[in-house]
């Protein structure tokens, strides 16, 4: 196959097997309607234990376009998508879901957003069908509280469906981070990144492969790569404790001064409350180091540059990434 394909479509599966065809079949016919025979589709088989991979190797030998990677366990999502970034070799890259939940018929309207100067077009959901109230309620509560703590503007309902460049996606293989929240780290590389609205629709077969510890544990990932912001929770106890113990101070003096004070439980009051707050600025004194520790130790580059103009002799062209 071709070194410089056009077109990449990258598809973690765990335990697909009911749709691997019916997916086969429609992304094909998408990716044929957008860049003819260019184009490769990578399957990520991320440790299933149905015949996910034997039906992966069978769309192998019937399909030259299809790259089958079989993962050594289950690595999660993020980990799966991540493998296929590194493996694909398109000028621009797609990535969905195995449950066609994201429709793949969406390229030619991403394919022309790219075209017409953006690095990034990602989907949108306006709407979701087929999908539990929990469901629906949690995932809106969480991109709403992540916008909320997070410094890296993450669009709001919008999963990993996109057609990136290739520039984008060698980015985000050479983020070096353990914890990959991919929408995010997506989202923190800047360049120009445009919304492509749909409506999400109902798995065409099997069950979700996001039972609720998952999504907790998804949660937590995004969370925490990218805000520090928790961190600082400390602090405000620490305040609170500090302003309780004044406000004790000041009833004692009162007391004190109009002779109603039982004694004892007053002292007694404010020496536990103000070592609370000496304990919970402590506590945040040590988190924001800590904080700091996580940040550095997350190695992200300091900045990335979309284009350097020059003058037609200067080499200076092709720099495009700050030291880590
Ligand atoms: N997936 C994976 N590894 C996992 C869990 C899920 O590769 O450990 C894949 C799954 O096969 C699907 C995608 O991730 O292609 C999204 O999962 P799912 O559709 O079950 O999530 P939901 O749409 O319910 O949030
Ligand atoms: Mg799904």
């Amino acid at each position: 196959m071709n070194e410089n394909i056009q077109l990449s479509i990258v598809i973690p599966c765990h335990n697909e097997d009911l749709v691997l065809d019916e997916l086969h079949r429609r992304v094909t016919a998408a990716a044929e309607s957008a860049v003819n025979t260019d184009y490769e589709i990578v399957l990520i088989n991320d440790g299933s234990t149905d015949r996910t991979w034997a039906k992966i190797e069978e769309l192998c030998e019937n399909d030259i376009h299809v790259v089958g990677i079989d993962l050594s366990r289950n690595f999660g999502h993020q980990i799966a998508l991540s493998a296929g970034l590194e493996i694909c070799k398109g000028q621009r890259i797609l990535v969905l879901d195995a449950d066609l939940q994201d429709p793949p018929e969406l390229l030619p309207e991403m394919m022309n957003a790219l075209d017409n100067g953006a690095d990034v077009a990602y989907g949108q959901r306006i709407s979701r069908e087929g999908e539990t109230h929990l469901k629906k309620v949690t995932a809106s509560l969480f991109y709403r509280v992540l916008w909320r703590l997070t410094d890296t503007k993450i669009p709001l309902d919008t999963g990993d469906f996109r057609l990136m460049s290739r520039r984008v996606c060698d980015h985000l293989i050479a983020m070096p981070e353990k914890q990959r929240f991919i929408r995010g780290m997506v989202a923190w590389l800047g360049y120009k990144q445009v919304p492509i609205q749909y409506n999400r629709r109902e798995r065409i077969a099997g069950v979700s492969k996001y039972p609720f510890r998952k999504m907790v544990s998804f949660a937590l990932d995004a969370i925490t790569s990218f805000s520090v912001n928790p961190i600082r929770f400390s602090a405000y106890l620490a305040l609170i404790f500090a302003v309780t113990t004044t406000g004790l101070i000041i009833y004692i003096i009162l007391g004190w001064l109009t002779n109603t004070t039982v004694p004892g439980w007053a002292s007694l009051g404010v020496i536990i409350t103000s070592i609370g707050a000496g304990q919970f600025l402590i506590l945040s004194i040590m988190g924001e180091y800590i904080g700091r520790i996580y940040i550095e130790s997350k190695n992200r580059p300091l900045f990335l540059i979309k284009e350097i103009k020059t003058g037609n002799s200067d080499p200076r062209k092709s720099s495009t990434q700050g030291e880590g």
